[in-house]
């Protein structure tokens, strides 16, 4: 038997957004038998004439095969597109992006009709899709007999990470790693803005913003290490107390440059407060205590 010739799972999607039409189209050109349904049936049609079987109602989409792909907007349009299917012995892998409370009732709801259940969180953008280069990825858990099953076919669109039984994980680990995404992106928004009044270049500022998050990136490793071992002071090379002496530096430079603090302000009372608290010799990690309620 020749590459070309080895049989591929067959597979059902539902949805065809911007992110199911990308990964319909790395099964597709991957050899998978593939068969869709979308909402709103126009945007299937180009999907048709690449090879893909359009069904008319995503009961008939999830008859068709035993491994079921769903990536819809969010987990009330899943229910609504899933309630008339009849998912008894089905493989339900849900890629929409939900909170982990809803990926475990949805675990619970899935075996209730008779389906094994798998979450994912996608790790990628639309472009980064079926392209391994771009380095996108899919966080997967629940069943690991499932993940296992359907690995291979999981891995077309992008990577595959499988973090735990528990169905909620990949969301957990997905928000985790989006929020983290949205804090840096609040301290570039702000990096801007002090500039932005100012004759300097946009483009100079940004190889060097990008340069020097890069390099501080890593300290996530020492922060993880804080946390398994307790002890806050290991290693630390700029000590909370030194950094909160330093926090009206920022503050005053944002005022003279016309600048709202309202992004770094109640970080910096985090920091404050961790250190009343008598975290002076410790760095930044303390402030995760904080958080946690
Ligand atoms: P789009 O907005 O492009 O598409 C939304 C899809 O959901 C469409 O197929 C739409 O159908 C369908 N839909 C909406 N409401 C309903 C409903 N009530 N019943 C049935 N179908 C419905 O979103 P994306 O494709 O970009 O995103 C899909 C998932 O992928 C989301 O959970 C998103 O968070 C996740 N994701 C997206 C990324 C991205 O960059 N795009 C990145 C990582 C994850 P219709 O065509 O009829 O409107």
């Amino acid at each position: 038997m020749t590459h070309d010739t080895v049989e591929k799972t067959p597979l059902t999607l539902l949805g065809l957004g911007a992110m199911g039409t990308a990964l319909a189209r790395a099964w597709l050109a991957a050899g998978h038998p593939l068969t869709v349904w979308n909402r709103t049936p126009a945007r299937a049609a180009a999907l048709a004439a690449e090879g893909a079987r359009v069904a008319d109602s995503a009961a008939e989409a999830v008859a068709a095969n035993t491994l079921v792909v769903v990536c819809l907007v969010d987990d009330a349009s899943v229910d609504e597109a899933l309630a008339g299917a009849d998912l008894a012995g089905r493989d339900l892998v849900n890629l929409t992006t939900g909170t982990p409370a809803q990926a475990r009732a949805r675990a619970d709801r899935t075996r209730e009709r008779g389906a094994r259940h798998l979450d994912g969180g996608i790790m990628a953008v639309p472009p980064m899709i079926g392209l391994p280069e771009a380095g996108g990825y899919v966080f997967h858990s629940g069943s690991r007999d499932l993940f296992e099953r359907h690995r291979e076919t999981l891995g077309v669109p992008a990577g595959t990470i499988y973090v735990g039984e528990d169905p909620g994980f990949a969301s957990l680990y997905d928000v985790a790693l989006l929020s983290a995404m949205y804090g840096m992106f609040a301290g570039v928004a702000h990096a801007f803005a002090l500039i932005r009044k100012e004759d300097i270049d946009p483009a100079a500022l940004a190889p060097l913003l990008a340069d020097w998050l890069i390099a501080m990136a890593p300290s996530v490793h020492r922060t993880a290490d804080h946390l398994r071992s307790g002890d806050y002071t290991e290693g630390v090379v700029s000590r909370l107390a030194m950094q909160v002496a330093g926090t009206p530096t920022f503050l005053s430079t944002a005022e003279q440059q016309g600048v709202s603090p309202e992004l770094l302000s109640p970080y910096f009372a985090l920091m404050r407060r961790r250190l009343a608290e008598g975290g002076g010799d410790e760095d930044l990690t303390g402030v995760i205590d904080l958080l946690v309620r």
